[in-house]
């Protein structure tokens, strides 16, 4: 969930169409057009990527009349389809994914199982991965492929280039080769085998 006070706003006369603004775009909100940038308001939801990375300084984040709350309700899909596509994924629904908007695995999940398929659908209907836009994307791909699909990161953009391998993929040559040199795989599967698996804490009904 996020509340998204900002929109970008572009000054035409500053701009001349480089297009890194569109390709940092975590939803697709920005487009250029004849050569000069153009935010569709309803799309953005606020991060200011274009802003902090336009070259010419065309971008100005301001303050909307309204903020949009943005958010897929979780209590309007099966649980049960929830809690199995985020186990799948090797995920604890109720394990944070998007620091920046507290956003948990189960809203993604229920994004997806509601018709998300991309990041971009993604970040669009709940806010995740437009903070910071670090930690989001792999638990978002992780999340996606679960659910059996694979999506291919935007064309020419810049926003994202695939899943990382988890430590549950780590080839056991890897594994022998630094077990030595200070790194504890299989201790780390262990625990994370156990949040994975841990009972929920905020339902009523488990
Ligand atoms: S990054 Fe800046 S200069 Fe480049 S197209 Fe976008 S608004 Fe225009
Ligand atoms: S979502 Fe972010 S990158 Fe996209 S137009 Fe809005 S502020 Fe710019």
């Amino acid at each position: 969930m996020k509340v998204v006070n900002l929109v970008a706003a572009v000054k035409a006369e500053k701009c001349r169409g480089c297009k890194t603004c569109e390709r940092v775009c975590p939803v697709l909100a920005i487009k250029v057009v004849d050569r000069k940038a153009v935010v569709d308001a309803d799309r953005c939801r606020g991060c200011a990527a274009c802003e902090q990375r336009c070259p010419d300084y065309a971008i100005t984040m301001i303050k909307r009349e309204q903020p949009v709350v943005v958010r897929v309700d979780v209590g309007a899909v099966d649980y049960v389809k929830i809690e199995e596509l985020c186990r799948r994924a090797k995920l604890h629904p109720e394990q944070i994914i998007c620091y920046c908007t507290a956003t948990r695995a189960e809203e993604v999940a229920a994004a997806i199982l509601q018709g998300a398929r991309s990041p971009e659908d993604v970040s669009f209907q709940t806010g995740a991965r437009t903070g910071c836009k670090v930690e989001c994307i792999q638990p978002i791909l992780r999340l996606l492929e679960a659910a059996g699909i694979e999506p291919s990161p935007p064309k020419g953009g810049w926003q994202w280039y695939g899943r990382t391998p988890t430590v549950w993929e780590i080839p056991e040559e890897v594994k022998k080769k630094y077990a030595s040199r200070g790194f504890y795989f299989e201790e780390d599967i262990k625990l994370l085998d156990r949040v994975v698996a841990a009972p929920l804490q905020g339902r009523s009904d488990t």
